[in-house]
């Protein structure tokens, strides 16, 4: 079963990873460490953890629990909260789990001992939920390969979107709704 046996010794591996040891990196091996034992996964190839921002605890939570962006076991939404939901997927076992944010209230220099030794109903909270992943969701080979009908780029996994009422041509993201980069030339 997928666990964190030693708190300590899977936060030496993030500090180095992340760059760090930060409060982050203790609420997120916490946060690990409990959503792996809510969903009780056999194999890395059962787990998939939504995470809700980009900043430190993020880095400890792939770290923690060997989800990882590339592999598709790890999914990042912007929601810029201190929360993460830890999937079964051979089960449909998901639990969110929020850190209550009790030791950002302490002094810089007590809030890392605290959250190690904090119990996990003081530093975290959490609930049952489902999630419903849509179409080329999961891990695995792509199930859908189209080219964009206006750029030619290559579009995985149902990301593309139809051009129109009707129509049987796609468009990546970027052409249909703009992109976040302007091109120079
Ligand atoms: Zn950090
Ligand atoms: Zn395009």
């Amino acid at each position: 079963m997928l666990k964190v046996d030693d708190v300590e010794t899977v936060l030496e591996r993030c500090a180095t990873f992340h760059g760090h040891l930060c409060l982050g990196q203790v609420v997120g091996v916490r946060m690990a460490k409990k959503g792996l034992e809510l969903v009780v996964a056999e194999d890395i190839k059962d787990l998939i953890v939504m995470v809700e921002n980009d900043r430190c605890i993020t880095d400890a939570i792939l770290m923690a629990t060997g989800a990882r962006l590339g592999r598709r076991s790890l999914k990042f939404f912007d929601y810029g909260k201190m929360a993460a939901t830890f999937v079964n997927q051979s089960t449909g076992r998901a639990w969110r789990i929020h850190s209550r944010g009790e030791a950002d209230k302490l002094p810089k220099d007590e809030s890392m001992a605290w959250a190690l030794a904090a119990e996990d109903a003081e530093l975290l909270s959490w609930q049952p939920v489902t999630v419903a992943f849509g179409p080329g969701d999961l891990p695995g080979p792509p199930e859908r390969i189209v080219h964009c009908a206006r750029c030619g780029e290559t579009v995985l996994d149902y990301r593309d979107v139809p051009a129109g009422q009707g129509e049987v041509y796609a468009l990546c993201r970027a052409c249909a709704f703009g992109t976040y980069y302007q091109p120079m030339i």
